[in-house]
């Protein structure tokens, strides 16, 4: 359940409900994501909930609003609990694309290095830390970065759930839906955490977040 704040207070929050273009193209991030598990996540699993989060917002006051704001008015309400799932995976998912680069093709900056290791001890640790929250989310859901304050930490959302809070943001998103992996791991979700997170990962994307959100 989300506690973001309403969107026309936070003018970056204005996600339109539709499937984004992805950044790269579908084949860019093989080896370590095919283009096969591209095409079933993006194509179809990805474009459902946008057209559920369409369907389920048509001809209501939440019709052309939005995603945050619908997720917000949707999170209040247990009858939308429905609505909330979809929105906040269209949401997640579009976030996710954006945290993925061509393997290699970027490099964490001296200054993201250095603030990884004030707020976790060391890189590894930070790395430890991230595959222990996708490898203990049992069942579906999402492992995250998030920036509180000035302070980075890892956490963990089962399902649809979005780590969104009053002072709290996100700054990296990992699926660990089996989507995101099965074709190409099969039910090794760690490999497939170690490969994105050692390969895969914009992490220029990622500091960008932390400028945008930090205080
Ligand atoms: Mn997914």
């Amino acid at each position: 359940m989300t506690t973001l704040k309403l969107p026309e207070k936070q003018p970056w929050m204005k996600t339109a409900v539709e499937l984004p273009e992805l950044p790269w193209a579908k084949n860019a991030l093989e080896p370590v994501i095919s283009a096969n598990t591209i095409d079933f996540h993006y194509g179809k699993h990805h474009n459902a909930y946008v057209l559920k989060t369409l369907e389920l917002t048509k001809g209501t006051e939440l019709e052309g609003q939005p995603l945050e704001m619908i997720m917000v008015v949707a999170a209040a309400d247990p009858s939308k609990k429905g609505l909330y799932n979809n929105a906040a995976q269209v949401w997640n998912h579009s976030f996710y694309w954006k945290c993925l680069a061509p393997c290699g093709t970027v490099k964490p900056s001296d200054a993201l290095k250095a603030k990884i290791e004030k707020d976790f001890g060391s890189w590894e640790e930070f790395r430890k830390q991230l595959i222990a929250a996708g490898m203990t989310q049992f069942g579906s859901g999402w492992a995250w970065v998030v920036i509180d304050g000035d302070k980075l930490s890892i956490l963990k959302t089962p399902n649809a759930d979005e780590p969104w809070g009053e002072t709290q943001a996100p700054v990296l998103a990992l699926d660990v839906w089996e989507h995101a992996y099965y074709l190409d791991y099969q039910n090794k979700r760690q490999a497939y955490l170690e490969a994105v997170i050692d390969n895969l990962i914009n992490w220029d994307f990622v500091e960008k977040q932390i400028e945008l959100h930090k205080s």
